[in-house]
């Protein structure tokens, strides 16, 4: 009965037969890496419920300050929280801090001095970075303030170059950063596990060294964080997975004591720190999202690994392939053209709760060297744990894609992205076989 009334909503909403029934039949044998999902979004959620009770989180907790902000309860409340989530000492989570890449950035800028250097052990890091480090020149960089930066590269099988990262150690170097999603990279993404062991491994060269670690994408994705291996340091962006969705706004740095006093000082003014900056309305959305968090991100985690194992058969080629283990919620799938490319996104619009009658197209953006195409229809503009992807116009021509409020969205935009394929005669029918 429930089967028919799928079958009919389905067809209604423009999934034909073959494409329902080639991504029901990969479904069926996923059963037990969605199980193994759930009881991870099962262990997060009840960790974020854990560290709610404990900081009593009140009714009085989800509304906000203006003004200055003085003694926002909420505020501070939630930033303990987030301390016992992830395990750190202190946190900062606050709407002031803009995006991702500011979080990363004042993490940087206020922990470091001139003179100092940055390591990163881990390769490039991600696009935006660049010119915060100052590796493209840009205006207000840490090179513009004397701090230097050097990088040493993953080895080709992805294996951390331990001889080369004690050779760039030296007595300048003040923090090193490693970033745990690959972003728009095809090194594999790091475990919280390798993480560790990198960081032990700094450490007994330089017990002193701040190791953060950029946690966008990765946070509820296991079932332990960063500074549960020794992270001083952990920096995220509120529009990704741990602001559920909910959050409209926002970063946090979890971490030492002293590095969140360091944060705190540099975003609102020295002598001043945490006191101030009001959470106006926003604090029950990020209570919420983040109480959200861990079942959302799961759904972002299904999704991924239903495309995997959607689009490897019929010889696509998948990064994380259909049977790795996971460690952040990027899909990267490699077509081999723009026309697919530019398909695929579509697709994705098209099945999007928000503007999915608009029709992605590529188009020139700054910082890239190629057109892009992007697909979002989200609730939070630029919200990535929202079913979003997009793709550069250039060769080997995959995109990325990521998130999904929900499992039931995240398929189904899945379901349309192939079904935009097919219509295009990109991928034949016949091709549609288990
Ligand atoms: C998204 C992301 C960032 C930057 O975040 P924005 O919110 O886009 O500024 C930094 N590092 C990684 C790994 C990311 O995925």
């Amino acid at each position: 009965m429930i089967q028919n009334c799928l079958n009919e909503i389905y067809a209604c909403m423009g999934i034909e037969k073959e494409v329902s029934a080639y991504g029901h039949g990969i479904l069926q044998k996923l059963e037990p890496r969605f199980r193994e999902i759930d009881e991870i979004a099962e262990y997060n959620q009840l960790k974020v419920i854990k560290a709610m009770q404990e900081s009593q989180v009140s009714e009085a907790c989800l509304l906000g300050t203006t003004g200055y902000g003085y003694n926002d309860l909420g505020r501070d409340k939630l930033e303990e929280v987030y301390a016992g989530i992830f395990r750190t000492e202190d946190a900062l989570v606050r709407p002031q801090i803009t995006c991702g890449t500011h979080a990363l950035a004042l993490a940087l800028m206020s922990n470091l001095r001139p003179g100092d250097e940055l390591l990163s052990p881990v390769g490039k890091p991600y696009d935006t970075l660049e010119e915060v480090i100052g590796i493209r020149p840009s205006r207000g960089s840490l090179a513009e303030y004397g701090i230097t930066y050097r990088q040493v590269d993953l080895l080709s099988d992805g294996s951390f170059d331990y001889e080369g990262i004690r050779q760039a150690l030296n007595e300048r170097t003040r923090l090193v950063t490693i970033q745990r999603s690959k972003g728009y990279q095809t090194r594999p993404t790091l475990s919280v596990s390798r993480i560790g062991e990198l960081i032990s491994f700094v450490k007994s060269i330089q017990p002193d060294v701040i190791c953060m670690v950029d946690n966008c994408y990765g946070e509820f994705v296991e079932t332990r964080e960063p500074a549960e291996v020794g992270a001083d340091m952990v920096v995220g962006s509120l529009i990704k997975n741990p602001g559920g969705g909910l959050a409209p706004i926002g970063g946090y740095i979890a971490g030492t004591r002293d590095c969140v006093a360091n944060a705190a000082f540099r975003l609102t003014s020295p002598g001043l720190g945490r006191e101030v900056g009001a959470s106006l309305g926003v604090l029950k959305d990020f209570y919420q999202g983040l109480f959200l968090a861990p079942t959302v991100t799961a759904a972002a985690l299904k999704g991924a690994v239903f495309a995997a194992n959607l689009y490897e058969p019929l010889g696509f080629s998948v990064v994380p392939d259909s049977q790795e283990s996971r460690h952040d919620i990027i899909q990267a799938v490699t077509f081999g053209n723009a026309d697919s490319v530019i398909a695929f996104c579509q697709g994705i619009q098209a099945s999007a709760p928000v503007d999915s009658h608009v029709i992605p197209e590529p188009w020139d953006m700054p910082g890239y060297d190629a057109k892009v195409i992007m697909a979002a229809g989200a609730f939070v503009s630029g919200s990535s744990i929202e079913l979003s992807a997009d793709g550069p116009i250039k060769p080997p021509y995959a995109v990325y894609f990521q998130g999904g409020l929900t499992w039931q969205h995240a398929k189904f935009g899945i379901l349309k992205s192939l079904q935009s394929l097919v219509n295009k005669g990109l991928v034949g029918k016949d091709r549609l076989k288990l």
